[in-house]
């Protein structure tokens, strides 16, 4: 388990850097790395990133895969889990309909989640493809609570088969934010993905993740997403938020770059480090409240969804 001391296996440059490492951070109101890209955003125009983060990706460094690439590569990572609910969701719908009794009320369950699904899935190439022609994403106005609910909603499987204990501690006073839905709800399932991945990989019981919303000085509203996972190694947190950087054998090392575009184009921040109470790695994420925006208690926890699943 990784601690916040450092580990025995840091090489002595990586100890002596570590200081600067301790958070990977990135935000719209710091200038991100010279090699920070957007990736659907891979988009030479670049213009709605570049207004946000007033940087210019493109004349600071030579793309090092082709923009069609990192929007294909980011098509392809996005719409993989969604795509993969859909199968499970049909597969299991046949056999409730197959069944001896036939279970028709469990099928049109799982039908109608193959309906949400496959509507997020659309909307995400939708988005994709809008950001790639440069067109800004249509924003509402939303609380970042009822985005965690819906994605634990659209998780509740992978955290059952990974038996993980999720718990949600959520802000008694939501704040509306302006955001797109499907966005936001991307940046809040990779997170969490990534942490069910991260515990994959230990031995540690019991696997634990927490998602906690509060609001900061009725500015922002901040999210953390936390495991009990081994963290991320101190060499690595710089290198998080970049292109392609994985060190799954199987990972694209996309969900952290698309995530970090998605937040900075809502004008907010995400940084990552190792200071989870649940003892793994820790991602915090800031977005700016809508001014005069405070709803009620009642309107975000009268939909009756609990505070852990
Ligand atoms: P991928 O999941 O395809 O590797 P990401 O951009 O989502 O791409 O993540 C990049 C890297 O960040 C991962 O390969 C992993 O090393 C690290 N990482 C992300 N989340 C966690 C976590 N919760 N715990 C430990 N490492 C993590």
């Amino acid at each position: 388990m990784m601690t916040n001391t450092p580990s025995v296996s840091e090489t002595p440059a990586c100890a002596r850097k570590r200081s600067h490492l301790e958070q990977a951070t990135v935000s719209s109101t710091t200038e991100a790395p010279a090699n920070a890209r957007m990736v659907g955003k891979a988009i030479e125009s670049g213009a709605i990133e570049q207004e946000v983060l007033g940087l210019s990706w493109h004349k600071r460094r030579a793309p090092r895969v082709s923009r069609l690439g990192e929007l294909v590569g980011s098509i392809v990572h996005e719409v993989n889990q969604p795509l993969a609910a859909i199968q499970l969701n049909a597969q299991t719908a046949l056999r409730w309909l197959d069944g001896d009794p036939q279970n028709v009320v469990r099928a049109r369950t799982l039908i109608e989640r193959i309906v949400q699904d496959s509507g997020r899935t659309l909307d995400i190439v939708a988005h994709i493809r809008a950001m790639a022609s440069g067109r800004a994403p249509q924003q509402t106005n939303l609380t970042l609570d009822e985005i965690i609910a819906e994605a634990m909603t659209f998780l509740q499987h992978e955290l059952q088969s990974n038996d993980v204990i999720m718990s949600l501690d959520l802000t008694s006073s939501p704040s509306e934010i302006n955001g797109n839905r499907s966005q936001l709800h991307q940046v809040i399932v990779n997170l969490v993905v990534n942490a069910i991945q991260a515990l994959a990989n230990t031995d540690t019981i019991p696997r634990k993740i927490a998602v906690r919303t509060s609001n900061l000085a009725d500015e922002l509203v901040c999210c953390t997403v936390e495991d009990s996972g081994p963290g991320i190694d101190p060499c690595h947190l710089p290198h998080l938020f970049e292109d392609v950087f994985t060190t799954r054998p199987t990972g694209m090392g996309m969900g952290l770059l698309i995530s970090r575009s998605i937040v900075a184009v809502h004008g907010g921040g995400i940084r990552a480090d190792n200071y989870s109470s649940l003892g793994g790695a820790r991602f915090t994420l800031t977005l700016p409240i809508t001014a005069d925006s405070a709803c009620t208690d009642f309107e975000v926890r009268g939909k009756g969804w609990p505070k852990s699943v």
